[in-house]
């Protein structure tokens, strides 16, 4: 039997869908982290569970031609770059791989057309938006990042996958809560006041958004907000967020808009969006218009056709339906993103829209009593499609559906829920989250003639 600290030589067989190399020894799997398929590498094993084994390299024996030196052993420590080692190609490759097994489990997909997945031409700083973590480290308020699978913050001053203007901020706004002696939340002792600070940034504009969430609905010292908005020079939004709740959830549901309004902007097709700061919005601006613009080909709405737009959160999707479409209903169940969305049609001359603040669910089971659809778009959050919109669906038989997905297994899973009435015709992968695990997807679906 294998233990803790034993070293092994192994080969790596495959790749798990956690981006970890696979081996075997005496039959038992082995998931070893940083390695690639093919390579030989001496292992050393950190934990042995019941049905596997995780193990660390401890000598790469032989490499594979997908390997690329890795920009920051931090990003593969604390899981924010897991796939950094891996070639961008072969990092494609895996991802589009991962979407083709989890639907051919469940789906014929010899009949389907499942385009390449679309990369990025630099697949790095790419996101608009970070939530770091804030813990005192050594008596030192540190932002970072936790170390895999634990609490520990490691401390981290780039990201390499985000916008360098965030880590910026993040930099600036941890030395000015140093300098006022500013404790961070302790969460085993639900001491300390800043739990977390979020950074987004506009693509299309210099616009910066600072969040601050704290452990306490005591408003912020005016001398700390001044000095955060004087040492950023492009910020339009400094909110505090309030979240006393002991819980892994970021955000809580109460705020205090210290400076400017609690929204920034930024264009997406060229159109005008208000983002509110606790409204969803794509983390990747510039794949987010790949995939937003495919999602608008697969569904070939036209001047005739009403459009169901669930999970709509700001209105994307929708506003960008709408100008092909006779009608768009967009539905989501955060109020203020609902807001945003009625505001953001108002900004750019939009007039053939409807948002509602309601759980899909239950407004898809209402609306088809008195309406048709003809094609429904969803983009639902990684657990994919609640059941009983899945049956309003079947009853409501909408002759196309676009499914936007972030999680190729629930994908498969409503697929082959609706495949009674429903044929799946195309998949186009799209690399939204290089380095990561992540793999979004837009697919259609089509209503089955009987
Ligand atoms: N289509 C939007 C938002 C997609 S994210 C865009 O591309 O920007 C998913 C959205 O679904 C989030 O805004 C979330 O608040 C919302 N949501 C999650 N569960 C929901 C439910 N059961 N009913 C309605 N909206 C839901």
């Amino acid at each position: 039997m294998i233990k803790k600290n034993d070293i092994l030589e192994v080969g790596i067989i495959d790749l798990s869908n956690e981006g970890f190399g696979v081996a075997k020894v005496d039959g038992f799997t082995v998931f070893v982290e940083s390695a690639l398929v093919n390579e030989r590498v001496q292992i050393k094993i950190v934990k042995v569970l019941k049905r596997y084994a995780i193990a660390i390299i401890d000598e790469l024996i032989e490499a594979s031609k997908d390997r690329v030196d890795i920009k920051d052993h931090l990003g593969t420590i604390t899981g924010t770059m897991p796939l950094q080692h891996m070639t961008y190609d072969a990092q494609l490759k895996f991802k589009q791989t991962q979407v083709e097994n989890y639907l051919s489990n469940k789906t014929d997909l010899s009949d389907v057309e499942v385009y390449k997945i679309k990369g990025m031409s630099n697949p790095w700083e790419y996101r608009n938006k970070a939530q770091i973590p804030v813990k005192m480290v050594d008596g030192i308020l540190t932002t970072g990042f936790y170390r895999r699978r634990s609490h520990d913050l490691i401390p981290v001053e780039n990201f390499h996958i985000q916008d360098p203007r965030i880590d910026e901020s993040i930099l600036k706004v941890r030395d000015i809560l140093r300098d006022y002696e500013i404790e961070a939340y302790d969460e085993t002792k639900q001491t300390g006041l800043i739990r977390h600070i979020i950074v987004r940034q506009a693509q299309h504009r210099e616009d910066q958004m600072i969040i601050l969430v704290t452990n306490s609905e005591k408003p912020l010292d005016q001398n700390l907000v001044a000095d955060i908005v004087n040492a950023v020079p492009n910020l339009v939004s400094l909110v505090q967020n309030i979240n006393t709740d002991n819980t892994n959830r970021i955000t809580g549901n109460k705020k205090i808009v210290h400076y400017g309004q609690d929204y920034y902007e930024d264009k997406l097709f060229g159109m005008d969006f208000k983002i509110s700061s606790q409204s969803f919005f794509q983390v990747n601006s510039d794949q987010t218009e790949v995939l937003y613009q495919t999602a608008l080909d697969f569904s070939n709405v036209g001047k005739e056709d009403v459009v169901m737009d669930a999970y709509s959160g700001i209105g994307t999707i929708s506003l960008i339906m709408a100008q092909a479409a006779k009608h768009v209903y967009g539905v989501e169940m955060i109020k203020e993103a609902v807001m945003m969305a009625k505001e953001n049609a108002v900004i750019n001359d939009i007039d053939n829209t409807s948002f509602v603040t309601a759980l899909a669910e239950d407004y898809m089971k209402k609306f088809i009593q008195s309406k048709n659809i003809d094609a429904l778009v969803v983009d639902p959050p990684r657990k994919g499609l609640h059941p009983a919109f899945i049956q309003s669906v079947l009853e409501a038989r909408p002759d196309r559906i676009v499914y936007v997905s972030c999680n190729p297994k629930t994908l498969a899973r409503d697929v082959d829920l609706l495949s009674d009435l429903y044929t799946l015709k195309k998949v186009q992968p799209v690399d939204m989250f290089p380095q990561t695990l992540h793999v979004e997807t837009v697919s259609l679906l089509e209503k089955k003639k009987f």
